[in-house]
């Protein structure tokens, strides 16, 4: 569980869009993930991937049957290229509004300039949507994670996302800001207080999109609702937050 493939070139990791659940669909790349929120009043697309990948993501919109023309609202879950490099460019060919956590407003300014600043308990509605912000730094200081309902069979569904769990940025030498470690643990804390059913990754291998997304196609059994995996993979990043300590104490010794 919670493994990774690497490419060479990130368009080579394209994967087909399909339909998560409800109104949430993915259309993201085994590089980044994205998603694709249908209010009803427009489209909101979470995190854009990597500039080489914008054909993709475009073409996965017409793919499912929506127009990137009607996207309004696109949120960011952190500053970083693989979530954020191809915005300046749908913004622009779309009107789109862009959305990021204010703390990380400076650093993003390297791909793109948001218009709206979130934070905690901010509150993105659009259509029949209702997103929750939780500020949740670490990663970056200005990480959030998003939480909504989607609705599917007459059934309601609780969608969460953890907006940075990478722990490249945990590491001596590379923090994004100086008391990311506590941040971090933090962030975990309060996350594991929220009841999500369907847990979304802002990469692939955190919740096995490519393996859960073959399933649903194939047998139509949709594995993403799921109750116990947005614990499993909060336990995960503590753990390996657990080993960056431990093999830094290592190497001293
Ligand atoms: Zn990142």
């Amino acid at each position: 569980m919670f493994a990774r493939k690497k490419f060479e070139n990130h368009y080579e990791g394209a994967i087909e869009p399909f339909k998560i659940i409800g109104n949430v669909y993915f259309i993201g790349t085994t590089p980044a993930s994205s998603h694709l929120v249908d209010t009803g009043e427009g489209l909101i697309v979470i995190d854009t991937g990597y500039s080489d990948t914008l054909f993709l993501l475009i073409n996965s919109i017409y793919k499912l049957g929506f127009s990137p023309y009607d996207i309004k609202y696109i949120i960011h879950t952190h500053w970083h290229g693989d979530h954020t490099e191809a915005t300046a460019a749908l913004a622009h060919l779309t009107g789109a509004k862009t959305f990021i956590g204010e703390k990380d407003a400076e650093k993003v300014q390297k791909y793109f300039t948001p218009d709206v600043l979130l934070k905690e308990g901010d509150v993105v509605k659009l259509g029949n949507t209702e997103i929750e912000v939780m500020e949740t730094p670490g990663h970056t200081k200005g990480t959030i994670s998003l939480f909504f309902e989607t609705e599917e069979n007459g059934m309601r569904y609780n969608v969460g996302t953890f907006g940075g769990a990478g722990a490249n940025t945990l590491k001596k030498g590379c923090f994004d800001y100086e008391e990311c470690r506590t941040g971090y643990r933090d962030s975990l804390r309060r996350l594991r207080e929220k009841k999500v059913d369907v847990f979304i990754g802002n990469h692939v291998w955190n919740n096995d999109t490519e393996g859960k997304g073959e399933i649903l196609k194939t047998t139509g059994e949709n594995k993403f609702v799921d109750d116990k995996i947005w614990h499993q993979f909060l336990d995960f990043c503590e753990n390996r937050l657990d080993q960056v300590i431990e093999s830094e104490s290592q190497t001293l010794r």
